[in-house]
């Protein structure tokens, strides 16, 4: 089988797509369509021509040029089935545990509900890469626009059970805003003190803190952490379920 390759760009003021382009077809899939100019002009440095559109959930930042894209491209698009705002431009409806062929390779669909209701992940289980979406956040998770603590928990402990060596795209450069509050409440984590070093000398060049791994957010991420005896000693919440903790630490983050 071929292999595929991965190309993140920025756009807008700090959102990030990615091209998904296997060789050997030529097919090549955006992730996500905030900025269609931006998705174009990072198909042209690589001479990519966009066959698929992966939506992850209505917010602008990740739709508004999906209909320039698709008139621009002719792409197949593909978004979610559960609805909050409906999206317009979608050829293609996926729910949870759908599995869809992108140039021969899986494509697994997960829903993650809580940053909104309509949150669809992309997981390529032969790659092992998730496209995370605001979901799952370095060092943090998304806002909860639509779904409530407990919906979102659930959604996070699936993404927790992913290989821990899944390479994780999410939507955002959010590392050092995240790592602030993570620092906040779990002040002795060698390993987070270690990661928000390395981000923030990777931010003084301007370079992407983004991928990380499931590995990775289940050493440093708090929202990964409920469980965790120095934050829950941290928030004097020792007895406290998981859900409890996580709601606490969701409410603190703001
Ligand atoms: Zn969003
Ligand atoms: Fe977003």
């Amino acid at each position: 089988m071929s292999q595929l390759s991965f190309f993140q760009f920025p756009y807008l003021s700090d959102n990030y797509g990615v091209l998904i382009h296997d060789a050997e077809s030529g097919d090549t899939a955006c992730v996500d369509a905030g900025d269609a100019d931006a998705a174009l002009t990072a198909l042209a440095e690589h001479g990519w021509t966009l066959t698929h559109l992966f939506i992850t959930h209505h917010h602008a930042d990740h739709t508004g040029g999906l209909e320039a894209l698709k008139a621009a491209t002719g792409c197949h698009v593909i978004g979610p089935a559960p609805e909050s705002v409906p999206i317009a431009g979608l050829d293609q409806r996926v729910n949870d545990g759908d599995e869809l062929q992108f140039a021969g390779h899986t494509v697994q669909v997960m829903h993650t509900p809580g940053h909104t209701l309509d949150m669809i992940n992309y997981y390529l289980p032969e790659q092992g890469v998730l496209f995370a979406g605001d979901t799952l956040f370095t060092l943090g998770c998304g806002k909860l626009f639509e779904g409530t603590a407990d919906v979102m928990w659930n959604s996070l402990n699936t993404l927790m059970a992913l290989p821990p060596e899944t390479v994780v795209y999410c939507s955002h450069e959010y590392t050092l805003e995240n790592g602030a509050f993570a620092i906040q409440v779990d002040p002795n984590n060698q390993n987070l003190i270690d990661r928000l070093r390395n981000a923030e000398a990777l931010r003084e060049k301007n370079q992407p803190t983004v991928p990380s791994t499931i590995a990775e957010e289940l050493l440093t991420n708090p929202f990964f952490r409920a469980a965790d005896p120095a934050i829950r000693q941290h928030l004097n919440m020792i007895t406290a379920s998981d859900l409890d903790v996580f709601t606490e630490l969701r409410k603190r983050r703001g």
